[in-house]
């Protein structure tokens, strides 16, 4: 495979090339990570692979390949959702994509749809994506690019494989997207403290910090979605950037506790939506949580 003008690591380079030749590429694939164009051009390069109908896979000689290098191929779509544009992924985009999902691809075996910058889809189009997601037509795949998988609602990730580029220096949404994560993981820590201070002093930021709250909110998902997910079985693929704490989540919260915590999540992520005064949702977000574990 040729990755040329794509900066990524060995390991993933070796994990798609492997998936490519065993003829297992996921059905969706997230990538995360690294620039805009690595991105874009990795989502281009895994699409030729996925209608590629020669060989060594993609071969970039076959009349697919050939289609899909110059963007011309019929059954390869693209959303593409510019970075500091104003139109989002908007929910009439994806349900043009869902109707078109299901009809038979023209030449290749496969069609592919490349959905760009999903940090632009709001949660009304993402939950339109997920129901095609959830029962997709066997010759359909989806190629899903953001900065950050944790944009995404959990239920999407939880469908797909991520395939991390990993960071980008001095990008100021990582560094965000970082603070977020500690925070998310000093919160999970606080709801099982028996000390019920903790969880205030690890919220009082948010007062000031909107854009990190509606982060965090994002990272907790995860984190209580993987506390679920272990609760179910140990041998569970976790998800969150603090796998440390959903594991101590699990043993020490019982499964409605943490449904209760998702279900908090939920609400709050709404009220912020609705622009609640933030000195009033802090604090429901502080007795919300404090309920589900029943402190
Ligand atoms: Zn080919």
């Amino acid at each position: 495979m040729n990755f040329d003008g794509i900066n990524i690591n060995n390991e993933l380079k070796s994990r798609i090339e492997s998936a490519a030749a065993a003829g297992k590429l996921p059905h969706a694939v997230i990538l995360e990570g690294g620039s805009e164009n690595d991105r874009l051009n990795l989502a281009r390069l895994l699409a030729k692979a996925q209608v590629c109908s020669g060989e060594s896979i993609p071969c970039c000689s076959c009349n697919d390949c050939i289609k899909a290098e110059k963007g011309i191929h019929p059954d390869i779509f693209q959303a593409l959702a510019q970075e500091g544009s104003t139109e989002p992924l908007k929910v009439d985009a994806i349900r043009d994509i869902r109707a078109n999902a299901f009809v038979y691809p023209n030449e290749a075996q496969r069609r592919v749809f490349i959905l760009h910058n999903m940090q632009f889809a709001n949660e009304q189009a993402q939950n339109a994506l997920l129901k095609i997601l959830e029962e997709p037509p066997e010759f359909v795949r989806f190629i899903l690019t953001a900065p950050v998988s944790s944009v995404m609602l959990t239920t999407i990730l939880s469908r797909a494989a991520v395939f991390s580029l990993g960071q980008q220096l001095g990008d100021t949404l990582n560094a965000k997207h970082t603070q977020a994560c500690e925070k998310a993981a000093a919160i999970a820590k606080a709801l099982i403290s028996p000390n019920e201070f903790d969880l205030m002093t690890e919220t009082g930021i948010f007062e000031k910090d909107a854009e990190l709250l509606v982060l965090v909110l994002a990272q907790l998902r995860l984190i209580f979605r993987d506390a679920i997910a272990r609760k179910q079985s140990q041998a569970a693929t976790l998800l969150s950037s603090s796998q440390d704490n959903a594991v101590l989540l699990s043993r020490s919260c019982t499964v409605p506790q943490l449904m209760a915590l998702m279900q908090a999540v939920d609400a709050l992520e709404k009220a912020e939506n609705q622009n609640a005064n933030k000195a009033l949702l802090i604090t429901r977000f502080c007795s919300m949580m404090r309920k589900a574990v029943n402190k």
